[in-house]
């Protein structure tokens, strides 16, 4: 077995760990009653309703970690970041950079493909008002360090918000750096970007702009580039 071919084998296995885990039971029972609820624009799909696995280039360069999976978003369409307004965002700014195959993700067989990406979060089940507790975080963080440890040619993690961001810290012993949009630093071979989360409620307030928003993957480009 090749290296890449064993990894590869590595990652799947953990992904079906993943989607199989009932850690906290709070998550189980939201993401359930969701998927069988539903909202009424929804009404006529079926939902994932189970954690959600990241997803990308095994290969990939940069790791884009966030929060956790929407309840209407990535927990309907069983795809992080899919279906809703920061996918929306991501999948554009990730498009506009050359990071991705297609600028929209709104289905898990969209063709949506990052590229030289993979996409991930600290909280693997959508949690109720968007907010995992600190118990529920500590439940998933073993996954995102078993995950990291594959993704080894990661260069550039761009962390989606201040909590995943801690979590980045967590995740690489960083201590006493404070979380501002646009913040970039290195640590090691490592280059760490900040950005608002593009969440509707960051968007559509105008607290994170498109602009401010492209700027955090040309950036990432350009250290890609430079490396
Ligand atoms: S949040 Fe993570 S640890 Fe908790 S149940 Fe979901 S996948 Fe498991």
């Amino acid at each position: 077995m090749t290296q890449n071919s064993k990894k590869f084998v590595d990652l799947e296995r953990l992904n079906k760990k993943i989607i199989r885990c009932r850690k906290c039971p709070r998550l189980a029972i939201y993401i359930h009653k969701v998927s069988q609820e539903k909202v009424l624009r929804y009404r006529d799909q079926n939902y994932w309703g189970k954690p959600l696995p990241g997803f990308g280039d095994i290969d990939a360069q940069i790791l884009i970690l966030g929060l956790a999976p929407a309840a209407h978003g990535g927990n309907r369409t069983g795809r992080m970041f899919t279906g809703d307004n920061s996918g929306d965002w991501l999948a554009k700014a990730l498009y506009d950079n050359g990071f991705a195959s297609q600028p929209t993700s709104v289905r898990a067989d969209d063709g949506f493909r990052p590229i030289g990406a993979y996409i991930t979060a600290s909280a693997r089940c959508a949690p109720p008002q968007n907010k995992p507790t600190r118990e529920e975080f500590e439940n998933c963080f073993p996954y995102l360090v078993e995950e990291f440890s594959l993704l080894n040619n990661v260069r550039v993690i761009v962390c989606l918000g201040r909590i995943a961001f801690d979590t980045c810290c967590k995740l690489l012993g960083i201590k006493g750096v404070d979380f501002a949009h646009g913040k970039s630093f290195t640590h090691k071979h490592l280059t760490i970007i900040c950005s608002y989360h593009p969440s509707r409620q960051n968007t559509q307030t105008g607290r994170l702009k498109w602009k401010q928003w492209t700027s955090i993957f040309e950036k990432a480009r350009k250290v890609l580039d430079s490396k």
